[in-house]
């Protein structure tokens, strides 16, 4: 890789044009380019049998497709697979697949390690490293799809690996129009969640934009005080003032908007808080999926046992809240949600700490 070579895994569409236009390259290349990269899994270009032999020669001088590197791929006895990846940086990921949920998921991370700080998550743990590049977040569903064999398959992507995507916010969208070409994956934003913490300011900037995928709002708690010890982010950005703007929030006919609830013994999981719960999503389009914890070391909360569980889901739906209790997937390789945290030497990794909250 030389300075002066250009990333086509940082490019969108539109950009890889204009970029082969001003080198004199036809524009409709990119769209060859396109094809090799995301449905194909191709990334050498002497092998873009379809490009002049001279054109293949000149694109190998000049550009690249940077693409995180698997480390590690293990398997769960439940299917869902972990993947440590690791970037240009050296820096490391994780991402999981999850089969079966009903559709084939990809989990992916928006940035290694998190800012948010979450009193329940290891990867908040980690503190915020840096973002991914919008080629890097694109890459892991790029890597993971061919790693699956489901190039030529639907699958939804949630983003709710490391990291928060609103954080993010200029990569994120990005590597999602990346996604979304119908010369690449041509993944439609109906596939995709963005899991967030609830930033107002992205929650606005989001609610105009014109590729919208799905929304998921980890709530957590039903009060403001709870919430501030749980997800500290809400000293600047209330619990009021995210139920404020998902009430303003633009839904499709049919579509909700998800609020993730991480179930800690004794703490959130009252009938009161399901009650409290209620309330609070009074006049929104919501569903209510439960996470009972996924214990680790560290995390200063336990698991609820399997009745407060299902005594919160009564109550949330009698009161016809649709309500879902998140099935744990991938304990055994640490890939449930919460547990996506890189291990380097004592450190883990992001991809894990995630995996612990989805179990
Ligand atoms: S739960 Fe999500 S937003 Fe909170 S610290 Fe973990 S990765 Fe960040």
């Amino acid at each position: 890789m030389s300075s002066s070579q250009l990333d086509l895994a940082e490019l969108d569409l539109p950009e890889l044009e204009a970029a082969l236009e001003a080198r004199g390259v036809e524009r409709f290349h990119a769209r060859q380019l396109y094809r090799w990269v995301y449905r194909r899994g191709v990334t050498q270009f002497d092998l873009m049998t379809d490009l002049s032999r001279p054109l293949r020669a000149r694109l190998q001088d000049e550009l690249l497709v940077s693409t995180p590197r698997i480390i590690s791929d293990e398997t769960s006895v439940d299917g869902t697979r972990k993947f440590v990846l690791e970037l240009v940086d050296g820096r490391r990921i994780e991402s999981v697949y999850i089969p079966d949920t009903p559709s084939m998921t990809f989990c992916i991370s928006t940035q290694v390690g998190c800012a948010m700080s979450c009193g329940f998550c290891l990867t908040g743990k980690m503190g915020l490293v840096r973002n991914l590049t919008a080629g890097e977040i694109a890459g892991q569903v790029r890597l993971l799809a061919a790693a699956t064999g489901l190039l030529d398959f639907p699958f939804n992507i949630v983003l709710m690996g490391m990291g928060e995507p609103l954080h993010n916010y200029e990569h994120t969208m990005k590597a999602l129009r990346m996604l979304h070409s119908e010369h690449g994956l041509a993944v439609s934003p109906r596939r995709v969640t963005l899991s967030t913490v609830g930033i107002v300011p992205g929650l606005e900037r989001l609610a105009r934009e014109p590729l919208m995928p799905n929304l998921a709002i980890s709530l957590h708690a039903t009060t403001e005080e709870q919430r501030t010890a749980l997800v500290p982010p809400n000293r600047k950005y209330s619990l009021a003032a995210i139920l404020d703007a998902c009430r303003r929030f633009p839904l499709k006919n049919r579509s909700r908007i998800t609020f993730e609830y991480v179930m800690l013994d004794g703490v959130n999981d009252t009938p009161e808080d399901a009650r409290r719960l209620v309330k609070l999503l009074a006049g929104i389009k919501a569903k209510v999926n439960l996470i009972p914890l996924n214990p680790a070391p560290g995390i200063p909360y336990d698991r609820p046992s399997d009745e407060r569980v299902d005594r919160f889901a009564q109550i949330l739906a009698d009161r016809h809240i649709t309500v879902s209790v998140r099935k744990s997937r991938g304990r055994d390789i640490r890939a449930a949600c919460g547990q996506l945290i890189v291990e380097g030497g004592s450190k883990k990794t992001a991809a894990q700490q995630m995996a612990l909250l989805m179990r």
